[in-house]
Order: structure tokens, then C-alpha cells, then sequence
């Protein structure tokens, strides 16, 4: 097997070694991560403590997490544990491969109405569960709805809303820190709100946006915006069901004591349809010993220990003999080895690969002369690249990373992740960039819709 070497360090948290950069939210950075006791890989939500102590809501904030590590859901990302460091707090999770549901509407469009309701029964499961146990979620919207490898829902970020919700208050704009869209009125008027009924709104926003293919409540203009979410003003596309428009307009309600309730939604008549009570694998978490969770050590005491780990150097040439001799094929090279299996033609998520036959300095300036233009800042540093939007778009700066890896003598791979910013922006600026680096290209389309399994060792 080949082996994908860059530098030859590599961070380690505690037990956790970690790998690549997953993506970067509002607050955090999120990276893929390995259980040297088990191997398991792990997704890890990297905070920096000072954003996060400072504030007032810190009781509740480590009330939320410590609650979330006792929760165990089919439909909700796992919390494993949350360490921190001299300056960081490290929260460990589920790590999960099918990418978020967001990505599957950008690219196909709406989803049939009872691909959606299965997506919507999963949620409401989620939010009721949490709910049961005292926690909202209070952002839901489809970027905090990802996919396993079996296209089930898992909602993030569950328990993080007051972390969230104290950064975003921390001097950056509403619109900075995400999308008003999904937000329930009385949120917005900021006059105090019951968890329950603002995540039912949001889930309403959700439904809509899977069977619609776009959002209930959109204006550029953030006072329009606001007053179309005031009055609950959407108009409902030819091709919903009577049934489906009779639930969505109940939830949808811009009075909170009128709103749907979740009891009222698991018995609608719509809703049921094929529904199948979420199904545990283990008894509920709730068996943990609370004190000890409690117990959080994120202040002085029993912080964990991070390091690098030095490395001897990456070997130039990285594949077996076997893989040389595919890769000395006139039909070019075997990628299978080095790549998972692509998923959707011709769209690249928020991460892609291609290979190359130029020397990776020259790939590297001509990428930086590629991007430059289309108004991104370049920064270098060896065979990684960061380049960061001048411009702000939805969902803040568009940034990604690009990282050439040298895979035989004369092949290097290049690998483009997007690591902050919107997906769809994402799209559109992959498409443009790679026309500009059609001539360095040799083989491509290696779309990676999220890594499954441990990152390969060397990184
Ligand atoms: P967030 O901070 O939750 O917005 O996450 C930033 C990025 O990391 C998103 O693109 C997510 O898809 C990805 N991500 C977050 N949590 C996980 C996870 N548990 N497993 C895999 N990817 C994740």
C-alpha cells in the first residue's frame, strides 16, 4: 500500500494522533483524528480556550458538553470526550464519512418527498431524544446534518449551541456566524425562547429546503429577511403534498405557544408514514457516572498533553512494486490504491485529487498563478498551500488547502480540500481553477466525498 508522506511530524493529543483538516466551522476547526489504543478514527473539534473561558456561560456550556457525552443516539454524532490543553479544548466525536446533507442539496437538487421525509423522521428523532435529556440545539440547519456511510442522519453539534452562540456574541455579526435562514422568530427578537420550539422551527426549515431544493425565508437584504421570517411569508412549490403543506405550515407558525409540538409531529399523519422508531445498539448512555462528568478539566488542573512527534524522513518513492508496475501501464496509472472510490461524476465536494507529472514546485506556482486571479490570497510552506478568498461570501471566506504529495519518482498527487467557506462557492471556484490547470493535470476526477477509515499513515 502506498504510503502519502508530507513532513515528517505529526500532532499528538493525548491518545489521539491527528491527521487532516476536515473542515472548518464558525468557531472551530475539525480534524480527523486516530485512538492509538484502538485505532479508531475520531473527528476532533479544536476550540481555542480563550474564546471560550472568557465567557459568562461557561457553566452552562460545560453543562451542554458533559451532558452529550452521555448521550447515544443512532441519529445524533457521538461526543467521546473533551480535553483540553494550556490554550485549546479539544472535543473528540464521531467520525463520520457521508458528508453533510447540505451537499447532496447543493448538488441534486431537491430531494422526493419520501427521501425527505426519512431525513426529517431521523431528525425530529434526534431533537426529541436531546430534548429528553435537557439539551437544544438551537442552530439547526442542514450544515450540522451529516451522513454516515449508510446515508443515515447524524446531527452535530449537539450541545454546542452555547459555545456557539457566545462566540458568534463575541463581537461578529449575526450573518458572520451563519445563516439567519433557519432561525425561529422569537430567536431573532431576542427576547428569550424555549429550546423545544425554536429547534421545531428550524426543523420545519430543514423539510422545506429537502423537498423544495432552496430556502422558505431568502433575501439578501437582512431586514427583509427578518420580517419575511416575522410573518412566517413562504409560498409552497407546485409538487408538495396537500399533507406535507398542512404539517410544514403548522410548524412553520411565527407564534411560538401555537407552533407544533414534537409529540404532535410524531403523530401526524404525513410524518408516520414508514416510520421506524430509532434503534439503539446499546442501552441508553445515561448509565455513565455523572459525577465524574461533570467533573470537566478544562481549567488548570489534568490538562492534556500535546506534542509533535518527530518522524525520520519521507521516502521519496511511496508505492509497493505492484503499484509500480500499474503505474508504468500506457493507460496510465491505477489510482485505486490511492484513492476511495468516486462518487458522483464530475462534481467535486469539499475535497479532490488529481495527479500530475510536473515536478511539485512547478505545480505549486501554477497554482498560486491559477488562483491569484480568481482573488485568492497565497500562502506557502513547503508542498502545502493555503489560500484564502479576499472576498466574503455565504458562510464567510472561501479557503482551501492544496497539498502535493510526491507518489513515484515522477508522480506527484495534489490534493485540494476545502477548508473554510461554502460549499457551493466551493464548487464554482474548483471549476474555474482547474480549467486553468488543465495543462498540468494527468489524470483526475478523483473526487473524495469524505475519507472512510484511519488517514493513511504519514500524515
Ligand atoms: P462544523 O464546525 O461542525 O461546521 O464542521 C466543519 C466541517 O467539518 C464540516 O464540513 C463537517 O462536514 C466536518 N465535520 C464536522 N464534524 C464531523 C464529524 N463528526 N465527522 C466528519 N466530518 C465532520
Amino acid at each position: 500500500m502506498a504510503t502519502r508522506t508530507s513532513s515528517n511530524s505529526r500532532m499528538r493529543v493525548g491518545k489521539y494522533e491527528l491527521g487532516r483538516t476536515l473542515g472548518k466551522g464558525t468557531f472551530a476547526k475539525v480534524k480527523y483524528g486516530r485512538n492509538l489504543e484502538t485505532e479508531e478514527g475520531v473527528a476532533i473539534k479544536i476550540i481555542d480556550k480563550n474564546r471560550v473561558l472568557k465567557h459568562k456561560m461557561i457553566a452552562q456550556i460545560k453543562r451542554e458538553i458533559s451532558t452529550m457525552k452521555l448521550i447515544q443516539h443512532p441519529n445524533v454524532i457521538r461526543m467521546y470526550e473533551v480535553m483540553a490543553s494550556k490554550t485549546k479544548v479539544y472535543i473528540v466525536l464521531e467520525f463520520v464519512t457521508g458528508g453533510e446533507l447540505f451537499d447532496k442539496i447543493a448538488t441534486r437538487g431537491k430531494l422526493k418527498e419520501d427521501r425527505a421525509r426519512k431525513y426529517f423522521q431521523q431528525l425530529i428523532n434526534a431533537v426529541d431524544y436531546c430534548h429528553s435529556k435537557g439539551v437544544y440545539h438551537r442552530d439547526l440547519k442542514p450544515e450540522n446534518l451529516l451522513l454516515d456511510a449508510k446515508r443515515v442522519l447524524k446531527v452535530s453539534d449537539f450541545g454546542l449551541s452555547a459555545l456557539h452562540q457566545q462566540v458568534c456574541e463575541d463581537g461578529l455579526l449575526y450573518t458572520t456566524c451563519g445563516t439567519p435562514n433557519y432561525v425561529a422568530p422569537e430567536v431573532l427578537k431576542n427576547k428569550g425562547y424555549h429550546g423545544t420550539k425554536a429547534d421545531v422551527w428550524s426543523c420545519g426549515v430543514i423539510l422545506f429546503v429537502l423537498m423544495a431544493g432552496y430556502l422558505p425565508f431568502d433575501d439578501s437584504n437582512l431586514m427583509g429577511l427578518y420580517t419575511q421570517i416575522f410573518r412566517a411569508n413562504f409560498r409552497f412549490p407546485s409538487w408538495f403534498s396537500p399533507s406535507a403543506r398542512i404539517l410544514i405550515k403548522r410548524i412553520l407558525d411565527p407564534n411560538p405557544s401555537t407552533r407544533m409540538t414534537i409529540v404532535e409531529i410524531l403523530e401526524n399523519e404525513w410524518f408516520k408514514k414508514g416510520y421506524k422508531p430509532p434503534r439503539f445498539e446499546q442501552a441508553d448512555a445515561t448509565l455513565g457516572d455523572p459525577g465524574s462528568v461533570y467533573n470537566e478539566s478544562w481549567d488548570s488542573q489534568n490538562l492534556v498533553m500535546e506534542w509533535k512527534e518527530e518522524r525520520p524522513a519521507p521516502p521519496i518513492i511511496t508505492m509497493n512494486a505492484f503499484e509500480l508496475i500499474l503505474a508504468s501501464q500506457p493507460q496510465g496509472l491505477d489510482l485505486g490504491c490511492l484513492f476511495e472510490k468516486q462518487t458522483l461524476q464530475g462534481f467535486v465536494k469539499r475535497e479532490t485529487r488529481f495527479t500530475s507529472k510536473c515536478p511539485a514546485t512547478e505545480i505549486i506556482s501554477k497554482i498560486e498563478r491559477a488562483a491569484k486571479p480568481l482573488g485568492f490570497d497565497v500562502k506557502k510552506s513547503n508542498n502545502k498551500m493555503k489560500l484564502l478568498g479576499e472576498k466574503a461570501v455565504r458562510k464567510g471566506h472561501l479557503a482551501f488547502t492544496a497539498e502535493i504529495f510526491q507518489v513515484a519518482p515522477s508522480v506527484c498527487m495534489v490534493e485540494l480540500r476545502k477548508s473554510g467557506g461554502d460549499t457551493l462557492e466551493f464548487h464554482k471556484f474548483y471549476n474555474r481553477l482547474s480549467a486553468r490547470l488543465k495543462d498540468i493535470v494527468w489524470t483526475e476526477g478523483h473526487e473524495v466525498e469524505e475519507r472512510n477509515g484511519p488517514v493513511p499513515s504519514g500524515r
